[in-house]
């Protein structure tokens, strides 16, 4: 497999808003866990007149920490990458003390909806954005801006933010430095995800900031190593099934060595998101035409 250059070196002082760069500062939230990593890092942009990106989840310390250490100054603008549970509750509460307008896609599976799928579960059904964004649209604050680039896969509504006068790009979960990002259906979806991937070789961002952890500097080789690892899955995935190994959890236990086992669910997840991707085009079926599942068999077509 494709080793990806993973940075797991963060360090962090939790309720403390941090300087990360010119214009450019940090509060981490203490819900740290296998999937957040050291927790949801809250990203203020600007002096003054401020951008808030992805206000974080509903723990009162985080949100106190973002009010009081921004005393005297204004926030003028909330942004959400996504509506993910870690990511766009604090909004609520920021609006309440501040007035500040949120800005994203839309609401939890909106993306899904415009297809006529419906989402089941993980997000936060209760974020409306006053301001829905689309691709190319571009917001405007005091001394800074910003582009929207749409980015679904991980969730059907996720969006990163592309700061202009830093060239720097607000990654959100879609490109994280410390692990690979989570792809599971249905709000998740593995061909729209790498075809987001694809789409920010196209960009010339000279740094990302993801929400978990710190920045990646020099991204695009390590976007093309996250492209290769996905295209290694499956093709291991299309070797499990040449063989005639055709259940997803068995497929998981031979791919994933080592596995930590609160891992494993997740994991089958996102085998399932290769395969749902492989049956659409075409390379693979379940046996005696079932529906797609995480339990069906799989053969290749
Ligand atoms: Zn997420």
């Amino acid at each position: 497999m494709t080793d990806i250059p993973f940075k797991r070196d963060f360090k962090c002082e939790y309720g403390v808003i941090e300087e990360v760069a010119p214009n450019l500062r940090r509060v981490v939230a203490t819900n740290k866990s296998p999937f957040t990593y050291t927790g949801t890092g809250t990203y203020i942009v600007g002096r003054g007149k401020v951008a808030v990106i992805d206000p974080g989840p509903l723990i009162d310390e985080h949100v106190k920490a973002l009010i009081e250490g921004l005393t005297g100054e204004e926030v003028t603008h909330q942004l959400v990458t996504h509506t993910h549970n870690d990511h766009s509750p604090a909004t609520r509460p920021l609006k309440e003390a501040t007035g500040a307008l949120t800005y994203g896609y839309g609401p939890h599976g909106s993306g899904r909806f415009e297809q006529g799928i419906t989402v089941e579960a993980g997000g936060d059904r209760d974020f409306f954005p006053d301001v829905e964004v689309r691709d190319g649209d571009v917001i405007e604050g005091d001394g800074w801006s910003f582009e929207c680039v749409y980015t679904p896969g991980h969730c059907s509504n996720h969006i990163c933010y592309a700061w202009r006068e830093a060239n720097a790009l607000f990654t959100g979960d879609h490109v994280m430095g410390w692990s690979t990002t989570v792809v599971s259906p249905p709000d998740g979806d593995m061909a729209d995800y790498m075809a987001s991937l694809r789409r920010l070789l196209e960009r010339d961002d000279a740094i990302y900031y993801p929400t978990h952890a710190g920045a990646i500097v020099d991204p695009k080789p390590y976007v093309r190593a996250l492209i290769r690892h996905r295209e290694e899955r499956e093709q291991q995935i299309l070797s499990c099934l040449a063989r005639g190994k055709g259940l997803i959890a068995d497929m998981v236990d031979e791919m994933y060595v080592g596995l930590n086992p609160n891992l494993i669910a997740p994991a089958r997840r996102s085998v399932f998101a290769h395969i749902v991707d492989l049956a659409e085009r075409g390379r693979i079926k379940t046996e005696g035409g079932a529906k797609l599942a995480l339990d069906a068999q799989y053969r290749l077509a």
